[in-house]
C-alpha cells in the first residue's frame, strides 16, 4: 500500500497543476490495477500516466525533469545547452509577430545577462505575457539552432507575474581581429521556405522537411583572430552584403553564370580574407552574431583586441 501511495504522490507531482486531480484519486486507480487486475505496479504507474497524458492533451516530453521541482535557476547568458529544462526571472524584453499558427508568443526575455529568445506554444494555452513585465519561469526547456539558444514555454511550465523591474544587461560583444577563415556553408545559401524553419538546405534537402523549393539567402560563417584568440562570427544577409559589397541578385547571377555556387563563397574569400575587422553584436553559443562591422586599417594591439562589453 504505501509503495502504490508514493507512485501516486510522485505522479501527482509530475502533474504539478497541469491536471485536476488528487493524490488520492491516482492511489485509487493504481490500486484498481495492481490488486483487482494483478497489474505489476511499475506497469500500473505507466498506463496511470499515459491516461493523464492523455487527459491533459499532453505528449511524454512534456512531464520533461521531474515536473518542475528542484530546477536550476538559470540567468540568460548562462544557458549553454539544448534539452535543460530550469527555472528563469526574467522580463519580456521584445514580442515578435508569430509566423506559424503552432506559435502563441515569440520574442526576447532578458535579464542582467542578457537576452535570449524564447517560444511559447499555442497548444500549451498558457497566460499571455506582456512586453515590460517581469516574470517566474518555472520549467521552462533549453533550445538550441546553429549555437543559437532558446527556451521553450511548454504546457508544464509555470508563469507568475512579479513586481520587480528587472535592469535588463547588454549582451553585445565586441572583436577586433583579422578574418582568417570562411568556412563550408558561407556565401549563396538556401533555406527551407516552411514556417518557422530557415534551416540551410544540404543538396536541396531541409533536415526537418526533407527535399523542398529553398529560398536563396547569403550568409558567412567566418573566423576572426585577434592574436589570441579565435571568434566565429555570423553575418547575416545584410552584413554579407556590406562586408564583401556583393548583394544577393548579382551573387545569384555568378552562381548562374558558372553553373555553381560555390563561386560565391571564393569571391568573398577572395574579397575579405587576411582583412581587419571590428566587428559587434549579441552571442549565440559560440558565434557572435555581426550587428556592426567595420573595416581596420590593419591589426591592432592585441592588448585591446578582444573587449568585452558584457554588463554585470
Ligand atoms: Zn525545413
Amino acid at each position: 500500500m504505501t509503495d502504490l501511495h508514493t507512485h501516486a504522490t510522485e505522479i501527482h507531482e509530475q502533474f504539478d497543476d497541469q491536471i485536476d486531480v488528487s493524490v488520492e484519486e491516482i492511489e485509487e486507480r493504481l490500486d484498481t490495477l495492481v490488486n483487482e487486475y494483478k497489474v505489476p505496479a511499475e506497469e500500473a504507474r505507466r498506463s496511470v500516466i499515459s491516461s493523464y497524458l492523455d487527459d491533459a492533451g499532453m505528449d511524454r516530453e512534456d512531464l520533461g525533469g521531474g515536473g518542475g521541482d528542484g530546477n536550476e535557476q538559470k540567468k540568460a547568458a548562462e544557458v549553454d545547452s539544448p534539452e535543460e529544462w530550469i527555472d528563469m526571472t526574467v522580463k519580456v524584453v521584445d514580442l515578435w509577430e508569430p509566423r506559424s499558427d503552432a506559435v502563441a508568443q515569440v520574442g526576447l526575455l532578458g535579464d542582467e545577462t542578457g537576452t535570449i529568445k524564447f517560444t511559447k506554444w499555442s497548444k500549451s494555452e498558457l497566460d499571455e505575457l506582456e512586453e515590460g513585465k517581469a516574470y517566474d519561469l518555472r520549467n521552462v526547456v533549453t533550445d538550441e539552432y546553429e549555437g543559437r539558444f532558446s527556451v521553450k514555454l511548454n504546457r508544464t511550465t509555470t508563469i507568475t507575474e512579479i513586481d520587480e523591474d528587472i535592469e535588463v544587461g547588454d549582451d553585445n560583444l565586441t572583436v577586433e581581429g583579422a578574418l582568417v577563415d570562411i568556412q563550408s556553408g558561407s556565401g549563396l545559401i538556401k533555406r527551407c521556405p516552411e514556417d518557422d524553419c530557415t534551416r540551410v538546405l544540404q543538396n536541396g534537402r531541409c533536415n526537418e522537411h526533407g527535399e523542398v523549393e529553398g529560398e536563396f539567402d547569403l550568409r558567412i560563417k567566418g573566423v576572426l583572430d585577434d592574436g589570441e584568440d579565435v571568434t566565429e562570427v555570423i553575418f547575416d544577409k545584410d552584413a554579407t552584403e556590406a562586408l564583401t559589397g556583393i548583394a544577393l541578385e548579382e551573387a545569384k547571377e555568378m552562381a548562374m553564370d558558372a553553373l555553381d555556387t560555390s563561386v560565391v563563397a571564393d569571391e568573398m574569400r577572395e574579397k575579405t580574407l587576411g582583412l581587419y575587422y571590428r566587428v559587434t553584436g549579441p552571442t549565440y553559443g559560440r558565434y557572435l552574431l555581426a550587428d556592426e562591422t567595420e573595416t581596420l586599417t590593419g591589426p591592432v594591439d592585441t592588448e585591446q583586441a578582444l573587449i568585452k562589453a558584457r554588463s554585470i
